[in-house]
């Protein structure tokens, strides 16, 4: 049975008309601006969903989630967090490898392959973390084996940290898939972090979290992976910039070396870690108005090329603890979409620009085929969304295993109605 989405507002490679797609199994087959060709002219059993009034987006690429899966059941599994995924209008997840086992062999990735085949609602790929026991491995890696390679120059959640200066040189001169690289300077955050537990002990108060991973140790990182890339000639992504200050490494056009950002640091700053404490605790640290407004501005002028979620869930448990030992890392999965159609709504930027960011630009960074796009012959990933639909962020309607969510009472403007994950439709 084929399905015509009829009379939706079709948001899609910088325009946005009023117009049909035609659905066959797994694949687009047509897209039509103004009105579809009759039914009877298509060809074999169609049925029809009247979408008037809703907008149509290709599904979310997000790459760059923490599914927790193999080794943290407890924050979240690649059911738990796929469903809450699809929820939000996310078609495609990449993940991280700081699971347990790390992902960081063949083998390990092959577990965990194993483990998203069975469990996940949307489709997916793994990176594999660079460590200074596995780079003879990553030098022989292609685009088949794994997503791309994560670099840990400064430590977060599990430790594959690799911040020795000449293990660097050789990551960036002999890896041949893209490095995805956190770039926090850990000797900045180390000394900053003696400084304030001299001062305060182990109860450092939250909203002191930018001081400690600060801005210059953003920087300083950032400045070394850009300095590495170019010397090498390597494929650099640079995740989740969170200071204004780091745009400047960053220049439109330069598509070896690209940058992304996420819906926290574009929707909050410094001054809400007084009410929300540990739950926005992340690294990198959330920063200051002023570096909200710039990244808001990246994103508009594609300084920023990507939105990618670092969907990171925490139980509200370990997020209990105090400062030194509560985890970093909040869940975001479910809301980006709505977040950021939110700060289009508000005049940020643009809707086109949220399906460049989220949806186009992961494709073409990270070379993803016939995704990300509403295009016949593409995969049928594709997310409806109701622009006035006014609906309130609470536990009970929070999909993340962790039950919580950092944007809990909130009222979104939008809401995804339906996604559609290879054609298959999904209603929450
Ligand atoms: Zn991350």
């Amino acid at each position: 049975m084929k399905l015509l989405i009829c009379s939706a507002r079709i948001v899609n490679e910088g325009a946005s008309f009023e117009g049909s797609v035609l659905v066959d199994g797994e694949t687009i087959q047509g897209v039509y601006a103004g009105l579809p060709p009759p039914v009877s002219e298509i060809g074999g059993e169609v049925e029809t969903l009247n979408a008037a009034g809703l907008l149509l987006l290709p599904g979310v690429i997000d790459v760059h989630v923490h599914f927790r899966d193999p080794g943290f059941p407890h924050k979240g599994t690649w059911g738990s967090e796929s469903r809450a995924a699809v929820a939000g209008g996310v078609t495609f997840v990449a993940d991280m490898p700081n699971t347990l086992p790390p992902t960081t062999s063949l083998a390990a990735l092959q577990e965990k392959n194993a483990i998203a085949a069975q469990h996940s609602l949307a489709n997916y790929r793994c990176y594999i973390g660079a460590t200074a026991g596995n780079l003879d491995l990553i030098a022989k890696l292609t685009p088949n084996d794994a997503f791309a390679v994560k670099l840990f120059m400064g430590s977060s959640t599990g430790n594959l940290l690799l911040n020795d200066d000449k293990l660097l040189s050789r990551l960036f001169a002999e890896c041949r898939l893209p490095i995805v690289a956190h770039c926090e300077n850990e000797a900045i955050i180390r000394r900053n972090t003696e400084r304030y537990t001299a001062e305060y002990g182990a109860a450092i108060p939250f909203a002191l979290h930018p001081q400690l991973r600060s801005a210059e140790a953003c920087y300083t990182a950032t400045a070394q992976a850009v300095a590495l890339a170019q010397k090498y000639g390597a494929r650099l992504h640079v995740a989740h910039l969170s200071t204004a200050r780091e745009l400047a490494l960053f220049g439109a056009g330069a598509d070896k070396i690209t940058a992304e950002t996420c819906p926290h640091y574009l929707w909050f700053c410094d001054d809400d870690y007084a009410a929300k404490g540990a739950l926005l605790k992340c690294n990198p640290a959330v920063k200051a108005a002023s570096d909200r407004a710039a990244l808001r501005r990246a994103v508009a002028s594609g300084a920023i090329a990507a939105i990618a979620t670092d969907h990171a869930p925490h139980t509200l448990d370990e997020k209990q603890n105090a400062y030194l030992r509560a985890p970093s890392g909040l869940p975001l999965i479910q809301h980006s979409l709505v977040a950021m159609l939110e700060l289009a709504q508000q005049g940020v930027f643009s809707v086109e620009t949220v399906v460049e960011r989220m949806c186009h630009a992961p494709a073409r960074i990270f070379g993803i085929r016939s995704r990300g796009f509403i295009r016949a012959g593409y995969a049928a990933d594709l997310v409806l969304v109701n622009p006035r639909a006014p609906w309130l962020v609470t536990s009970e309607n929070t999909l993340h295993k962790c039950g919580w969510s950092a944007f809990a009472g909130h009222t979104f403007s939008h809401r995804v109605t339906r996604t559609f994950v290879n054609g298959k439709s999904f209603e929450f």
